[in-house]
């Protein structure tokens, strides 16, 4: 009986996102999309696509997005929207992230990404244009994929704080007190791998279609670099997201050491009460305003 249920609201939802898409304009980029993807069927080897592919995706999108924010310390109008602006941003600092993101994308997540192709090999993974799924359902599955990254990110992070165990692998990914955004992927090796399982448990879990690999790379890359962007910037879309964590919240959490574990989410803090010390920082700063 529950799964019938669950089976009809979940065709019921389906019906309802179909009947919404036959009504969206034709999208134009489709079909250049549809050309440059078989282009690339027809010239380069799976091994190519999923190795070389994936990395020119991470790194193209990586600085990309982390472009805006590094931009941002260069234009007095943006200091309004700095979060700590009693630390600004120092080139120093960004030159010895930026040497350290090197090693870490080159030394530890490249062999990593070399073992994207026997993945789509050992579970049938399929490239092809025909089986690419839609948007919508692509979609729904990054959104999957990010709610079990978050609640792996939750515990594993809180974990990692541990007194016993901080100083030797999570100490380096707070070294700048203020977050910018290329901190982001700025870690210790051994980091890099306990919280980055978590962005593959999804994708072992709900990998479809390589295509999928590439959405979830981009959605969590978005959010990661944003919520270490140290900006808070007004009608930033990400966070009209139901219940998205924020830049505020992330750079909290640099900021205190302690509180706000989770990754894109604000559930798990809140049933843990870990954002408990977050939410009073912001009460008695808007009390203060009030008072002044
Ligand atoms: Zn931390
Ligand atoms: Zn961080």
């Amino acid at each position: 009986m529950a799964t019938n249920e669950s089976v009809g609201i979940f065709s019921s939802a389906s019906l309802a996102v179909e009947y919404v898409d036959s009504l969206l304009p034709e999208n134009p980029l489709q079909e250049p999309f549809k050309n440059a993807w078989n282009y690339m069927l027809n010239n380069y080897t799976k091994f190519q696509i999923a190795t070389w592919g994936s990395l020119i995706v991470h790194e193209a999108l990586y600085f990309l997005f982390c472009l805006p924010g590094f931009l941002f310390q260069f234009i007095p109008y943006m200091r309004k929207y700095k979060i700590q602006k009693d630390k600004p941003e120092t080139l120093e600092n960004q030159w010895k992230c930026f040497k350290v993101l090197l090693f870490n994308h080159f030394c530890i997540q490249l062999p990593l990404i070399c073992g994207t192709y026997y993945f789509t090999e050992y579970f049938n993974i399929p490239y092809d244009w025909e089986r690419m799924p839609r948007w919508c359902m692509l979609l729904a599955r990054c959104f999957g994929c990010a709610v079990i990254e978050d609640t792996w990110h939750y515990f594993l992070h809180r974990l990692l704080h541990h007194k016993r165990i901080y100083k030797y692998i999570h100490k380096i990914h707070h070294e700048f007190q203020a977050p910018f955004g290329m901190e982001a992927e700025y870690a210790h090796p051994l980091e890099t791998l306990i919280l980055g399982t978590g962005f593959f448990i999804g994708i072992v879990l709900l990998c479809d279609h390589v295509i999928l690999l590439w959405a979830w790379v981009t959605i969590r890359l978005i959010e990661t670099i944003d919520v270490h962007s140290g900006y808070d910037i007004p009608l930033n879309p990400l966070n009209l997201i139901p219940f998205y964590a924020g830049s505020r919240h992330h750079d909290f959490h640099h900021m205190n050491f302690v509180g706000n574990y989770a990754s894109t989410f604000t559930w798990w803090d809140r049933i843990f009460g870990t954002d408990s010390q977050f939410h009073a920082y912001y009460e008695k700063k808007k009390m203060g305003k009030k008072t002044e």
